[in-house]
């Protein structure tokens, strides 16, 4: 049975004078989640309930006692170290009084809301393996909830069913082909007792889709496909058809094709009016045009639809709808994937129902989420791939950008991790402002001649990803990562203009949370969680966080006290890939992962730092030849660079191959890489993918990196798991 008091429609509450009334909704109920509790998630101060708080997906509370002239006062409540030292990217929900929160690995943890007492931990005991199937680290971004149970996306592809109360397991599925390299790593949405869940894979070379699961037993319910199969004809759906009318679809059918991409593994968006639910559709896989759809031109052809879309389909069935394409024949890994927003307003003296984005392309889009009509568009952060996007919302291309399979390589702004990636957005109906962490980061594109795809392991881009290593020599390091910049920027999405922008020191910033006391929130890779005034951008208060944050905050009360609170920890695609002593002028960003939890007048502190442990650098002798090195160098960056940091330069979160112990030992090198000894650390075999003098021309490689780098920097020292 089901309590229904406190889902009663806003219109009510309202006439009843308690709308934002915390106390009523929290305490004794246990009440079930329900589709008019989603629907209304709005109007439920005290309670987060759904991954953008309401399906709008605005990340806006109204809550207001912390506020301008408070948020002073504000200090630590409670804080729960995490056992698990990599990216943290979840939003927790909060719901009667408990919060409940994804850490990396796909493991749960619930709290008491007020006092952080441990309530209990789910381990879905994901094989340590999975971790090469993961671009962008063993991340994951939070659960739903439905009735009185959760919902959990595993990195494995598993879709859990937790007791919300006990976090015993009703049922788990696999939704995915585990013999392929998807990952799961989104929140999972509800709509009206149907589980939607999406997946991850694109770099690899798998075939995209978002599928619907019965909340009471697991069964799939639909499966829409993002990209077509390569052998459509009549009997496929029609939205299938069209779309293999913009491929050349021969690489994707066949015994060695490759899935085309098209990964939905991040943002949803519903509206329960017009009864849509928008999904954000991610890259082509491979990257490169040229081998996903081989053309005349060299360049590939086709707008190979529907990567790089927002498409709504409908949740009871999932017919397509409508699409919008962002960057039509992606080939930059230029993902829709990005956190999509719901909200209404006047534009040109017309009342629209919007849906908006900042994709990876660099340009903010404004739709009509009724149609998908093309409202307009304007670039939130310098991009050159594009000339503009015309008044029928397709951009205007920069033919130079484009890269053929042989030819010259072009420096492309922005680069694959995008203008702005998966870190949420919020918006603040006041202020009609979205609020994006943003970032400029420019990146070579190279071509990679004879590509040929291995979805067995590694990368599959179909660009040389060792095309842009950075040369021996700190000063111009230096002044390469000094160009990349991260931004908060407070964007009016009827203006298409920013109205602030604070700047940061490095890219990767966190998630954001607007209130209804005039503030936004984001912890940012300086290692501090922040509030700023939202109609200014005025910094207000600041905590030192002792780690890079890159997930986003929500806020809630108990007992009608108001609580902010962000699960802490740097990690994530960039942090994996980029140089860990350079990323920010102060040195290294470490992990620490730790849920933050504030309240007005509390004064809780954290543990004094941890030393930073440290390793010498401390190579042996680079004898090898050069042609020798050159080859590892070429599958190093094909096979290692995206965990291990491209050039070997080692981030703070992943062994740093040039301080590693096996490399002084051929032997113990083969029984790693080769042989895989320490695959339940994520360091599978490469056998088959790689022969025994490739991977030793990958340590001849590495030992020449460090040896380098030894004369440069003087065996600094920097932290290293
Ligand atoms: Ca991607």
């Amino acid at each position: 049975m089901q309590t229904k008091y406190w889902v009663l429609p806003a219109a009510l509450l309202a006439t009843l004078g308690l709308a934002g009334c915390g106390d009523l909704f929290g305490g004794e109920s246990a009440g079930g989640v329900d589709a008019a509790a989603l629907i209304g998630a709005g109007d439920d101060d005290a309670n987060w309930i759904t991954h953008g708080r309401t399906y709008s997906e605005q990340r806006f509370s109204p809550l207001d006692q912390v506020n301008a002239e408070t948020v002073g006062d504000l200090g630590l409540a409670w804080f729960a170290d995490m056992d698990t030292a990599r990216g943290q990217e979840a939003t927790p929900l909060a719901l009667d009084g408990k919060l409940y929160l994804t850490t990396a690995w796909s493991k749960v943890k619930a709290f008491d809301a007020a006092t952080g007492e441990p309530l209990w931990e789910y381990d879905p005991e994901v094989p340590g393996e999975t971790a090469v199937k993961a671009c962008c680290d063993v991340v994951n971004r939070g659960v739903a909830a439905w009735g009185d149970d959760l919902f959990l996306g595993t990195l494995d592809g598993r879709l859990v069913s937790l007791d919300r109360e006990s976090g015993a397991v009703n049922w788990e599925k696999v939704t995915v082909d585990q013999d392929q390299a998807y990952t799961v790593t989104g929140a999972p949405r509800v709509i009206d007792g149907k589980v939607i869940i999406g997946n991850g894979g694109a770099e690899f070379g798998v075939r995209g889709y978002v599928a619907a699961y019965d909340a009471a037993d697991g069964d799939e319910l639909w499966r829409f496909y993002t990209v077509p199969e390569g052998t459509e004809d009549e009997s496929s759906a029609e939205y299938l058809q069209a779309a293999a009318e913009t491929w050349n679809t021969d690489v994707l059918a066949g015994s060695d094709a490759i899935g085309g991409g098209g990964t939905v593994w991040d943002s949803m968006a519903y509206d329960p009016d017009l009864d849509l639910l928008y999904i954000g559709v991610g890259n082509g896989s491979p990257w490169n045009r040229a081998y996903r759809s081989p053309g005349e031109d060299g360049t590939g052809e086709g707008d190979n639809l529907y990567l790089s879309s927002i498409v709504a389909i409908r949740p009871d069935s999932g017919e397509y709808v409508w699409h919008y394409q962002t960057t039509p024949g992606e080939t930059w890994d230029y993902t829709a994937t990005q956190h999509m927003i719901l909200a209404d307003m006047e534009i040109d003296g017309n009342e629209r129902q919007v849906i908006m984005q900042a994709p990876k392309n660099g340009f903010f889009y404004v739709l009509d989420r009724a149609t998908g009509e093309f409202l307009s568009a304007e670039e939130y952060i310098p991009q050159n791939w594009a000339e503009g996007i015309d008044e029928d919302g397709r951009p205007i291309f920069n033919p130079e950008t484009r890269i053929d399979v042989t030819g010259q390589p072009a420096m492309v702004m922005p680069g694959p991790l995008g203008g702005h990636n998966w870190h949420p957005m919020a918006y603040h109906p006041g202020e009609n402002l979205v609020y994006i962490p943003a970032f400029e980061a420019a990146t070579i594109y190279a071509p990679e001649a004879n590509w040929k795809p291995d979805t067995a392991r590694g990368f599959n881009v179909g660009f040389n990803l060792g095309a842009g290593d950075l040369p021996p020599d700190l000063g111009i390091r230096r002044q390469v990562y000094g160009t990349v910049k991260g931004k908060l920027m407070a964007w009016d999405p009827v203006a298409q203009e920013a109205r602030w922008t604070v700047e940061f020191p490095g890219p990767w910033n966190g998630g954001l949370l607007a209130t209804g006391g005039g503030l936004v929130f984001q912890g940012n890779s300086s290692s501090e969680f922040a509030a700023y005034n939202a109609a200014s951008g005025e910094k207000l208060w600041s905590f030192a966080a002792q780690t890079g944050v890159v997930a986003p905050p929500i806020t809630y009360t108990v007992d009608g006290e108001q609580y902010v609170a962000v699960l802490a920890g740097w990690g994530g695609a960039y942090a994996i890939t980029a140089d860990g002593e350079l990323i920010k002028d102060q040195g290294p960003v470490r992990n620490v992962s730790r849920l933050l939890v504030f309240k007005l007048g509390a004064d809780g502190e954290l543990p004094a730092e941890m030393e930073l442990a440290s390793l010498p650098l401390d190579p042996p002798a680079s004898r090898a030849s050069a042609e020798t090195i050159a080859l590892g160098g070429e599958k190093y960056a094909r096979y290692c660079a995206v965990c291990h940091a491209p050039g070997a330069v080692g981030s703070t979160l992943l062994p740093d191959l040039r301080r590693s112990g096996a490399l002084g030992n051929a032997q113990t090198w083969q029984a790693v890489v080769h042989d895989g000894i320490l695959k339940d650390n994520g360091m599978v075999a490469f056998e088959g993918s790689l022969s025994k003098e490739e991977i030793e021309a990958i340590r001849a490689f590495v030992i020449h990196r460090a040896n380098e780098d030894k004369a440069i920097e003087g065996g600094g020292q920097v932290a290293r798991r």
